[in-house]
């Protein structure tokens, strides 16, 4: 709630170089932010056993016992449509979707899906039902969610490669992003849209830009 500046300090025991034996370590992180939210949900309790030894504890008095870091990463450092777009699972997704719109100068049609995390993180794929040749139909995202996973990304393809049709996302394409209040997460950085030549992104304004080469994204 509001802005909030608080250090978090933890012990990390390992092998560190220099060291001849294990040993423990102070690391420190300073966050500086908006909270939406208490304390006490953004950093759940993850167990109430008692710790085995004070050094194990984390020093900050409200952590709860929290020994995951992703946790605080996910805090001070926002999803950027490059971190969705480059992890190994939504590339490969990604190019399975392009690959089964069956792109070419006729009898392709679109796909798409959502780009989910995960409780754990991680990034999953929902795909959408099959779309037409030139339009897809978006299934229900209350809430920008799906599952009960919330939405980072969504994405199309457009498998028609022959002159008729525009390659880059077009006035529909942007409206369905920017008018969408579903497609409006704390995390959702837009929809990539796939084409033969460029992978675009549509931002959750309407605005578009290029992301990079399709070809170097799914032969990285
Ligand atoms: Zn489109």
């Amino acid at each position: 709630m509001g802005r909030l500046q608080f250090e978090y300090s933890w012990p990390i025991r390992g092998w560190f170089p220099g060291k001849t034996t294990n040993s423990v370590r102070i690391r420190k992180i300073t966050f500086l932010g908006e909270i939406n939210g208490f304390l006490d949900e953004i950093f759940p309790a993850k167990s109430t056993k008692p710790k085995k030894s004070r050094s194990d504890a984390p020093i900050a008095p409200w952590s709860n016992g929290i020994s995951s870091l992703s946790t605080c990463y996910n805090l001070s450092m926002p999803l950027t449509p490059r971190a969705v777009l480059f992890n190994t699972d939504v590339r490969a997704a990604l190019q399975q979707a392009w690959i089964e719109s069956r792109p070419g100068l006729t009898g392709g049609h679109e796909e798409g899906g959502f780009v989910v995390q995960d409780a754990d993180g991680r990034f999953r794929v929902i795909r959408w039902p099959r779309g037409r040749q030139d339009a897809i139909q978006v299934p229900p995202h209350p809430k920008c969610s799906v599952n009960d996973l919330e939405i980072v990304a969504s994405f199309h393809t457009h498998p028609n490669t022959g002159n008729d049709y525009l390659q880059e996302p077009g006035e529909t394409d942007k409206r369905a992003v920017r008018d969408d209040p579903d497609l409006k997460g704390a995390d959702y950085v837009g929809e990539f849209v796939v084409t033969q030549m460029v992978i675009y992104l549509i931002a959750p304004t309407g605005r578009v830009r290029e992301m990079d080469d399709t070809q170097a994204v799914f032969t990285e």
